[in-house]
């Protein structure tokens, strides 16, 4: 009979996803898809530079996102906010002039916000009251907001008669759909901002920490610009591991290209991974994957000393999506064993 008390206790491994929204809940689907299988621990550290007061609510469209896709809340047909949702608040909200006619919430929907505003007026920070949400759904995966401070985007842009204007990023993307001259994105208040501790521990301490395919300017872009989230990936003790978020050249859903556009990044697999750069260099990256149709930016990212792998990278299910991240944790630990 074999003996239990000269068994090693085995050590749960521990991944930190950095994620956007609905790209982001996909990708985290995934990974807990995994993680049921390998047992892993998984945490989500997730953009907060979409929120905003609206209404008299704090709104938090990425942990939201986020949050109903793993809890499989989310309406997969329409592709953001709650499934079997209704919008009878909002039309009253829209008869008294009350907030963005544009930006619609449903009435479940509002529910969390109301809950995240009571939590936030009672005294919890951010990250206490994303906690406290995701505990009704029972999400297998801890999910943090990068920042407990408000550090909104702003977008700036001309208006019709050509005046500059600075507006909320929603609003550009929402109802513009970030078709305007657009000039550049602005952090407000991010001088005086710095990443949780949660979020920071969850970075330095995961054996592998993943950036999920999201948006790399307004999504993972904008955490990075949060004081503290750089230093954390600098510092992380496993390896960091990318996902391109474009495929063949394309977003795959979203306006990525139109982001990466304004911000003068090149917008394909390998214009994104020269944009975060390789850590031994002084980027981010120790390991990069591509889909299969861009073998050979894979190819020349290699020979430039990035670790770089081509698989597929359409999140079409929670079995596809779960293949990516096993490849990219392999690569990652790949690339710390060399
Ligand atoms: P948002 O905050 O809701 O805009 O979502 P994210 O920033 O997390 O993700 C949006 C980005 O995910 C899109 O701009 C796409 O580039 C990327 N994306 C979406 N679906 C897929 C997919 O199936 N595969 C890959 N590789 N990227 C995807
Ligand atoms: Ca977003």
């Amino acid at each position: 009979m074999a003996s239990s008390t000269s068994t090693p206790v085995p050590t749960r491994r521990s991944v930190t996803v950095l994620a956007g929204g609905v790209g982001g809940g996909r990708f985290a689907r995934g990974v807990r898809h995994l993680a049921r299988q390998q047992d892993l621990d998984v945490t989500v550290v997730v953009n907060t530079g979409d929120d905003l007061w609206l209404t008299g609510l704090r709104v938090c469209p990425d942990l939201d996102s986020v949050m109903y896709a793993l809890a499989d809340a989310n309406d997969t047909e329409r592709g953001w906010g709650r499934a079997g949702e209704s919008e009878r608040v909002s039309a009253e909200l829209t008869a008294y002039g009350v907030g963005w006619p544009w930006f619609t919430l449903g009435d479940l929907d509002l529910g969390t916000h109301i809950a995240r505003t009571a939590m936030l007026r009672d005294g919890d920070d951010l990250t206490r009251a994303t906690a406290r949400l995701a505990a009704r759904w029972a999400l297998d995966v801890t999910l943090l907001p990068v920042t407990d401070d408000e550090v909104p985007t702003l977008v700036d842009v001309d208006r019709p008669d050509g005046t500059r204007d600075r507006i909320h990023f929603e609003e550009w993307w929402v109802r513009h759909r970030a078709a305007i001259p657009t000039h550049g994105f602005v952090q407000q208040g991010v001088e005086r901002a710095s990443v949780s501790a949660a979020a920071a521990a969850a970075i330095r301490g995961a054996d592998v920490v993943l950036l999920a395919p999201s948006n790399p300017v307004v999504s993972i872009g904008t955490m990075l610009g949060v004081p503290g989230v750089r230093e954390a990936l600098a510092a992380a003790r496993g390896p960091v591991v990318g996902v391109a978020p474009v495929i063949g050249g394309r977003p795959v859903r979203g306006m990525a290209d139109v982001c990466c556009a304004v911000v003068g990044v090149e917008a394909t697999a390998a214009g994104i991974a020269r944009h975060y750069g390789a850590r031994r260099d002084g980027g981010l990256l120790d390991a990069w994957l591509v889909d299969e149709v861009d073998a050979d930016s894979a190819a020349e990212l290699q020979r430039d000393g990035l670790r770089t792998r081509a698989v597929p990278l359409w999140m079409t299910d929670d079995d596809a999506t779960a293949d990516m991240a096993r490849a990219a944790l392999a690569l990652g630990l790949e690339a710390r064993g060399a």
